[in-house]
């Protein structure tokens, strides 16, 4: 077969199987064409995308003004190494920063790249300037956490079936219950070597997990109380996607190191991001940390366009009114459901848990029947299922996606 010929699905997921590393489990669907809200596989069979590439494609498939910008990039200036200056990172930076409100920006490319950065910040912060001892700085971090798959990411992670195997891990991280406010104040307390909290949120990946409100806001203030600095990892709750511009602005938190990536370019190119302010940033002198392709000139034109569409388009106000309405209509339909127990969640990132056992394949049974019906979404476990659609959705389609899904659920009911 030439390599450019058209494939079936059948043919495409064969030589995954035999060429590719078998890393995934995907859900046996070829894609082949996006656009907005929608993607279509290789049969020409047409879906609603209600994963959003684990909320990378906020915008929307296939963004005209985001691969617009990228095409214009791509046909001047694509990558310079940070050995030179370009004319593009300086205006991403300056515009990053000024939206969030950060003094500084350090460009990476993936989340797990941009997670590793404010881990290194952090310690260094530690010892230059809060003045620990070298090599004792511990960072607190939270159980079920997911900040990506570098060796030391899972080294603090605690899901055995991405740390089997992969070890010696990294030293230097003390792990506590997510959502509780005690436990982060007896440790930070009974600890003095502790130089910063990391925290998702919203811990996305372990199940759509919303912590109590006032969470965020108590925890940025114990952090504040013990001199440790308040790590958010918004890659996947950033960028609109929980009805704010950052799910920290819910409670009004601005976090001493906050980590953007996937919607931070539309997913439309790999862009991660970690800010701070002079006082943190600034201990990062050159030569400390780097990459080759962060900060690159499509990278930046890309940024800069995908956060331009989430403001002109009001994905934010989209997220928060249409989250609303999808738990709302979710919940009628869960009050007399024996296969569905709840909906949970924030702005366009929910989840529903299926009334099953976590080793059960309900889920993934339910995922593969909402296919066949026209709407792809993916299990987080054995027995929850996220729903995070592109923001760019409108209230029709929206409706459209819970006909189909509690369509799909009446199914599976007993
Ligand atoms: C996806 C994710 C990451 C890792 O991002 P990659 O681009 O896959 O490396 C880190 N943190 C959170 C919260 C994520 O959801």
């Amino acid at each position: 077969m030439a390599v450019l010929e058209q494939v079936t699905s059948q043919q495409a997921i064969e030589l995954e199987d035999k060429y590719g590393a078998h890393n995934y489990h995907p859900l046996p669907v070829v894609l082949s064409k996006g656009e907005g809200v929608y993607v279509w596989d290789v049969e020409g069979k047409k879906y609603y995308d209600f994963l959003s590439a684990y909320s990378a494609v906020n915008q929307g498939h296939c963004h005209p003004k985001i691969v617009g910008a990228m095409v214009a990039q791509a046909q001047t200036l694509t990558l310079t190494s940070r050995a030179f200056y370009n004319d593009m990172l300086g205006k991403y930076e300056k515009y990053a920063t000024e939206l969030f409100g950060f003094d500084k920006l350090l460009p990476m490319n993936t989340g797990a790249e941009a997670v590793e950065t404010a881990l290194k910040l952090c310690r260094k912060w530690a010892y230059e300037v809060k003045g620990l001892a070298e090599n004792d700085a511990q960072i607190v971090v939270c159980e079920n956490n997911f900040h990506g798959r570098t060796t030391t990411i899972i080294s603090f992670s605690n899901d055995p079936v991405a740390r089997k195997n992969f070890g010696p891990f990294t030293n230097g991280f003390i792990k506590i219950a997510y959502d509780d406010l005690e436990v982060l104040e007896e440790t930070l307390k009974n600890n003095k070597n502790i130089a910063g909290f990391m925290a998702e949120p919203i811990q996305g990946e372990a199940g759509v997990y919303v912590p109590q409100e006032g969470y965020l806001a108590g925890a940025k203030a114990l952090c504040e109380k013990y001199n440790v600095l308040f790590i958010a990892d918004e890659v996947q709750t950033g960028i609109a996607r929980t009805g704010k511009m950052v799910a920290v602005d819910h409670e009004n938190v601005k976090p001493d190191i906050l980590i953007l990536g996937k919607a931070l370019s539309g997913g439309a190119y790999p862009v991660s991001a970690v800010l701070a302010n002079n006082n943190i940033m600034n201990v990062i002198k050159p030569g400390n940390h780097g990459s080759t392709f962060g900060g690159n000139p499509i990278a930046a034109a890309v940024a800069i366009a995908a956060l331009e569409v989430v403001r002109e388009e009001k994905l934010a106000e989209n997220a928060e009114v249409l989250g609303q309405l999808f738990r709302e209509e979710m919940s009628k339909y869960i009050a007399d459901s024996n296969i569905v127990s709840l909906v949970r969640g924030k702005g366009l990132l929910n989840a529903i848990v299926i009334n099953d056992s976590e080793e059960s394949n309900t889920a993934w049974n339910i995922c593969l029947r909402l296919r066949d019906n026209g709407l792809l979404a993916k299990p987080t476990h054995g027995n929850i299922i996220r729903f995070a659609p592109p923001l760019v959705m409108n209230k029709e389609q929206l409706l459209d996606c819970v006909s189909i899904i509690v369509k799909t659920l009446k199914e599976f009911e007993k």
